[in-house]
């Protein structure tokens, strides 16, 4: 990155407890010193999101062919998917600077006429966190996208005038965990819209042999493997384990991080074969046990385990739908039946995939994307 850092970016909703745990995937102070040195730098570095890559590729190789600012960029997913670092790249590609802000930080208008106004021609805005954006500030924001223009309010009352001011073009790059919370009418004025998926395995072990290669760490394979494993599909997550596991491999063993090493690492810190901690086992818990596996509302299910709503909407719900253990109906959460099996519980015959999908034992669940996997935001219909 090239630019100044205005204000801290979180990208991340409220923490709270969840920030402490071991595979959370909101970044605490710890790695958000580390991640500025593991972050891939330009495109071709990044792993992983291989359509996204190449789709942006496309959209800032045609704006610097035409010597013209790209489209506004507009990337959404649960966090520590890569959201920041892509902004970074995008900035790092069109050879400019970034400013980098967040939705709570631009309470007022003036909070946001204050960096456009400043703007040189082509710098990045990142603006994390869009969705929490003040109103009036999201609206200057609009004509700011569309015509370059805001318009600063001078005097109060009656006397209150709007002189418009050109400011410099510029690519506005926003980051969501909740896209569903964009106003349309923000969300239409991006040119470029990109969701960031989960990681495969795979590439978690690519991401963590990349990072030990960085930190210094001997890392064999088979250790490499365990810790993707069990990463959550999250990059950050990936990064912080590896940094837990060395820990235990120095103190415990000779440093060299191996399948053995990483097992016993990742036990003794609570985090299981697929990801899941403490918040996640408290929620499926939760779910299966207080609720009789649902259909229960989200404000239910958070006040159940001692969190806010957004933590569990945010960062346990996307994965337990992406492992296949949770669906989101329009009745409310639902436990599916492997989410009895992972807690080594029988499916009672009552519950609500049984009732809404009579006969069939959850092979009724169909995910809105299609029969392989979740639909974008893990949206699942249900076949009753
Ligand atoms: P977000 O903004 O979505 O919360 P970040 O961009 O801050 O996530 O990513 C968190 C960390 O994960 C980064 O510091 C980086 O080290 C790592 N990371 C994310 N995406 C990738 C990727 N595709 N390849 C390698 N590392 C990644």
């Amino acid at each position: 990155m090239t630019g100044t850092g205005m204000t801290g970016t979180g990208g991340s909703p409220r923490r709270g407890d969840a920030a402490d745990r071991m595979v959370s995937s909101l970044a605490d102070a710890d790695d958000r010193i580390v991640e500025g040195a593991l972050r891939p730098r330009r495109l071709h570095e990044l792993i992983g999101q291989g359509r996204v890559r190449e789709q942006l590729s496309l959209v800032l190789e045609g704006a610097l062919q035409r010597g013209r600012v790209p489209d506004h960029v507009l990337l959404s997913g649960p966090p520590g998917l890569g959201k920041t670092t892509l902004a970074m790249i995008i900035a790092a590609e069109l050879g400019t600077p970034m400013r980098i802000t967040s939705g709570p930080a631009i309470e007022r208008a003036g909070d946001l006429a204050a960096i456009l106004s400043t703007l040189a021609e082509g710098e990045v805005v990142f603006i994390d966190e869009i969705h929490r954006v003040a109103r009036p500030a999201e609206e200057m924001l609009y004509l700011a996208m569309e015509d370059f223009r805001v318009d600063v309010v001078i005097g109060k009352g009656p006397g209150a005038t709007a002189i418009p001011l050109d400011i410099a073009p510029f690519t506005l790059v926003g980051a969501t965990t909740r896209a569903g919370l964009l106003p349309a009418a923000l969300r239409d004025r991006f040119g470029f819209t990109a969701h960031l998926d989960f990681y495969e395995p795979e590439e978690l072990g690519v991401i963590v042999r990349r990072s030990a290669g960085l930190l210094g760490v001997a890392l064999r394979d088979d250790g490499a493997d365990e810790i993707a494993g069990r990463s959550r599909g999250t990059p950050r997550i990936a990064n912080r384990l590896l940094r837990r596991v060395r820990d235990f491999a120095e103190v415990r063993g000779d440093g060299v991080i191996t399948r053995e090493i990483a097992r016993a690492a990742l036990e003794l810190y609570e985090v299981d074969e697929s990801g899941l901690d403490r918040l996640d086992y408290a929620v499926l818990t939760a779910l299966v046990r207080k609720f009789g596996g649902g259909p229960v509302g989200l404000s239910t299910l958070a006040v159940a385990v001692g969190e806010e709503a957004e933590t569990v909407e945010v960062v346990a719900e996307p994965f337990l739908v992406r492992a296949g253990l949770m669906a989101r109906t329009p009745r409310g959460r639902v436990a599916t039946p492997a989410a009895w099996a992972h807690l080594g519980l029988a499916v009672p015959q009552d519950a609500a995939f049984a009732r809404l999908a009579p006969g069939d034992s959850g092979a009724g669940w169909r995910p809105a994307g299609g029969p392989d996997g979740p639909g974008r935001d893990g949206e699942v219909t249900l076949f009753d």
